[in-house]
């Protein structure tokens, strides 16, 4: 089985066990997702649910957040950790959106990467789930359950996993594998105890099972393509 090949059965799998594929974030506004990606790194996406609920009810438009000093809004999303640099980076993102794109979330990737505390996972998390375009959103859970299955080979870092994987996904299959890698990676695959591979729909093509000696009889080899 090729790398390819093992993709599609990994997307099909995923789609089966996780009908929904949804981003874990709330929002209901392109720009209230700039400021949640931001506050989302390093911190949970449950309390940055909640942290954005008191934010958003002081400064509701992409103008009233603009106008906060860092101060007041480091004061509100402190409790997500990185307070001070999430702040800043925040306010100065507001103030690009007011200032060059009258309030409005750009469209394009690279400008999305232009803006102050947006890198390629946030850019590609915005490309996908706001605008319906291919993306692919290499977070903690993607490069681990990458790895660990054989999609990728022993690629840590966040841009390379994301190169490897535009060269096997299907464009319009990328944003929505990820979000399902998320899921897999809480409930199964997890990160903090051994993979739960005897319960995991991906044992009989994963090398990680099949090395270990968890995969059922009859396993299939290992991509190497
Ligand atoms: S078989 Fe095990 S290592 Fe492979 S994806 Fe499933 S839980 Fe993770």
């Amino acid at each position: 089985m090729t790398k390819k090949e093992l993709a599609l059965v990994c997307i099909q799998r995923l789609k089966e066990a996780y009908p929904l594929a949804e981003c874990t974030l709330d929002y209901e506004h392109a720009w209230q997702l700039l400021v949640e990606v931001r506050l989302a790194a390093q911190c949970t996406d449950a309390r940055v649910n909640v942290v954005v609920q008191d934010l958003f009810a002081k400064y509701p438009t992409v103008a009233a957040l603009a106008a906060a000093t860092p101060e007041e809004i480091e004061e509100i999303v402190r409790p997500c950790g990185l307070g001070h640099s999430k702040a800043r980076d925040i306010s100065a993102c507001m103030r690009m959106l007011r200032d060059k794109y009258d309030c409005h979330v750009p469209q394009t990737f690279d400008e999305l990467l232009a803006l102050p505390g947006v890198g390629r996972k946030s850019a590609n998390l915005i490309m996908g789930d706001v605008f319906g375009k291919p993306a692919i959103v290499t977070d903690t859970h993607c490069i681990r359950l990458c790895n660990r299955i054989g999609l990728v080979d022993n690629i840590k870092e966040p841009k390379k996993v994301e190169m490897a994987l535009w060269k096997i996904i299907p464009p319009e299959e990328g944003s929505d594998f990820c979000h399902r890698l998320v899921y897999h990676g809480r409930d199964v695959c997890t990160a903090r105890t051994k993979p739960f591979c005897d319960r995991c729909c991906l044992a009989d093509v994963c090398r990680y099972a099949r090395e270990n000696g968890l995969a059922p009889a009859g396993a299939e080899e290992a991509a190497t393509k």
